[in-house]
């Protein structure tokens, strides 16, 4: 019994140092990324429920790695918010996404009223000088204000509630939009939620999916939806994949829906196809 716990032992520490050293070599690589520029904005269309149209794009990050090929964001946004490399990497992101609506609705006369909405990290979210970077983005990029939507998570709010609210008031104040981003996943406080100054309110997919076959994963959708109503948020519904799913939500009164029922995260030429033919 002792060798083989001997030799598990060994094993074990193996693993551990091969584990350690792959996660070493993400981070450099990592670092490396963001000085090649090897990362890419794909744009998912959200949509009026209603009209049926486009009303704006939520951007989304991909890493075209040299060594690793194709790699989503799950799989390393984490990780350069451990290593706090998510804040260059996030101005980035901002300034590309900003950039480029800037161009979609200088290009597309019907692109003029959309709006493109960008996920903030929580680490980002706490830099004092948040406010001022967003407002430099919007200088330079051209893109008017109005234009923008940060998509914040709940989790990232109630950490420190009233410096949250702060950030969100002076986020506010530069005529952006803030979307409160995966409502339902994390621990939300009802007794906050009407003080922070959101416009819109993102139901998580988790609950989305199976609102058809699940009477509680329903009730959970059309009480969120109430919920947002009364608070004065609109309502953005994520991962719809069903047309079930779509008419349900419409008849709750959702506005907005999102998900590869209507169109997967797009890189910029198939955006530019998608508005063009419109
Ligand atoms: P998220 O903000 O909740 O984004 C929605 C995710 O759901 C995206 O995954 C999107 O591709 C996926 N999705 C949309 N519709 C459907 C659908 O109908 N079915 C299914 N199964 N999935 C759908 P993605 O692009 O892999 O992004 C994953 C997460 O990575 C995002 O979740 C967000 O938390 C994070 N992320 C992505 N881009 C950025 C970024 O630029 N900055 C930061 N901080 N986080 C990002
Ligand atoms: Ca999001
Ligand atoms: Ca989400
Ligand atoms: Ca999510």
């Amino acid at each position: 019994a002792k060798a083989s716990g001997k030799i598990s032992h060994q094993v074990f520490a193996h693993k551990m140092r091969a584990e350690a050293l792959k996660r070493l070599q993400l981070e450099a690589d990592l670092y490396e990324a963001i000085k090649q520029q090897e990362f890419e904005l794909y744009y998912q269309p959200i949509f009026n429920l209603t009209t049926g149209r486009i009303s704006g794009f939520e951007s989304l990050i991909r890493w075209h790695s040299p060594q690793r090929g194709f790699v989503y964001p799950d799989a390393f946004i984490p990780i350069a918010e451990e290593i706090g490399a998510i804040i260059p990497l996030g101005e980035w992101v901002l300034k590309e996404a900003c950039h480029q609506m800037y161009q979609w609705q200088q290009q597309f006369t019907e692109a003029s009223s959309l709006f493109i909405s960008v996920n903030l990290s929580g680490r980002q979210f706490v830099q004092p000088n948040l406010v001022d970077t967003v407002q430099n983005i919007l200088q330079t990029t051209g893109l008017d204000s109005s234009s923008l939507k940060l998509e914040i998570t709940e989790s990232m709010v109630m950490e420190n509630i009233h410096q949250a609210i702060a950030m969100l008031d002076n986020l506010k104040a530069l005529g952006i939009k803030l979307s409160i981003d995966d409502f339902g996943t994390g621990f939300s406080s009802f007794s906050y939620l009407h003080r922070f100054p959101m416009d819109t309110l993102k139901v998580d997919r988790s609950f989305v999916s199976n609102m058809n076959q699940s009477q509680k994963n329903f009730e959970i959708v059309s009480t969120i939806i109430l919920l947002a109503h009364k608070l004065e948020m609109d309502v953005v519904a994520e991962g719809i994949e069903t047309d079930t799913e779509k008419m349900a939500l419409k008849k709750l009164g959702c506005e907005y829906g999102q998900g590869y029922l209507f169109a997967k995260p797009l890189p910029v030429a198939e955006v530019d196809k998608l508005l063009l033919n419109k």
